[in-house]
């Protein structure tokens, strides 16, 4: 375990509330990803395993490359679970509202500990413990399951491995070191089949969500000299292809694979004029400082966040802030955007 400290929290108090309590509801953020959900899933499992009353909580669906996870089909709407929990556990969350209509049940819980890895965590939460330098808060909940004493099974492990590997991209993002390398072993020496995860995570697109990426791909702008690229999927998008805003899942990793780019950015119109920005920096340029600036927040390498009004409104500033930082930090090289 990694040093306890004022600025990341008390490891020690997190597992004792953990083991004492009777009633826990885990909490994922909102459009869960396979951090949140995978590392939710294999606590709820490990607490229930303890004989605790557990619920996970979401406001949103657990995107449908993740329902293949044991234990996904028993997730709970926030207006589903009654009754005080004594603790509202929140992983892989940065910050309290990004738990959207999930909230309510952490307000009313004894006590809400907040265990994540974003460098924007804001530190809600009763008890807090903050790893940044962990690749998946899957690797941080893997130690909790062994810290309560519980025995891992094969739903736990494909849990924590499927956390792992969809926030390492499959261990190819420079936040893999070697200690994410250690837990997949344990992992696989559980059960877990890697083949089979890749597939259910990264190879089953549906039809739509291909033809969506289409034309997410034909309004790729470069812009910066090639230092800033970005795709755009609009309301009118998604209604040409019946997809949902949830098809356009990943899509960033496009503009982020063009050679030479410093900063990469999707923009999802998920509701009329509101856009779901995904924000990638190749390492040289922090989108966590630019996402936290705009209300949202993530990693130095990947972050997010959501813009209202109509496109070039919306996007002019950040987008000024873009080029801006990937020029390293000099004067915007385009001036104001159009
Ligand atoms: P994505 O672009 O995949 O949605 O998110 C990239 C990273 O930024 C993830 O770690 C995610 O948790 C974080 N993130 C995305 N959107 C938001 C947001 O609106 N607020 C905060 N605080 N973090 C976000
Ligand atoms: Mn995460």
């Amino acid at each position: 375990m990694p040093e306890a400290g004022p600025e990341r929290g008390d490891w020690r108090r997190i597992v004792s509330v953990l083991s004492e309590a009777r009633r826990v509801a885990l909490l994922l953020h909102v459009r869960p990803d396979g951090d949140s959900v995978g590392s939710s899933l294999a606590l709820a499992r490990a607490l229930a395993k303890l004989g605790k009353e557990v619920a996970v909580v979401s406001a949103d669906d657990i995107p449908a490359a993740l329902r293949f996870l044991p234990g996904a089909g028993e997730l709970r709407r926030p207006e589903e679970v009654s009754g005080p929990f004594d603790v509202a556990l929140l992983l892989d969350c940065g910050d309290l509202e990004r738990t959207g209509p999930a909230r309510r049940v952490a307000d009313g819980a004894a006590t809400v500990v907040n265990v994540d890895h974003h460098t924007s965590n804001t530190r809600f939460g009763d008890l807090a413990w903050i790893e940044p330098e962990t690749a998946a808060v899957g690797e941080i909940a893997w130690r909790l399951v062994r810290e309560l004493g519980v025995e891992p099974d094969l739903e736990i492990a494909y849990g924590i491995y499927t956390a792992i590997v969809t926030d390492t991209g499959s261990f190819g993002f420079s936040n893999t070191t070697p200690a994410t390398h250690r837990v997949a072993a344990e992992l696989l020496s559980l059960g877990v089949r890697p083949d089979e995860v890749a597939r259910r995570v990264w190879e089953e697109k549906s039809e739509v969500s291909l033809r969506l990426l289409g034309r997410a791909l034909a309004s790729l702008t470069v812009e910066a000299g090639g230092r800033v690229a970005w795709v755009r999927v609009t309301q009118e998008d998604l209604a040409a292809v019946g997809a949902s805003p949830d098809d356009a899942e990943g899509i960033v990793a496009h503009p982020r694979s063009l050679r030479g780019v410093v900063i990469a950015a999707s923009f999802v119109e998920d509701a009329p004029r509101r856009w779901r920005v995904s924000l990638r920096s190749n390492g040289a340029a922090d989108v966590a400082a630019i996402a936290s600036r705009f209300g949202g927040g993530g990693h130095h390498r990947a972050a997010g966040l959501t813009l209202e009004g109509p496109f070039a409104e919306a996007a002019r500033e950040l987008l000024g802030a873009c080029r801006q930082a990937a020029a390293g930090g000099g004067p915007d090289p385009e001036g104001a955007p159009a």
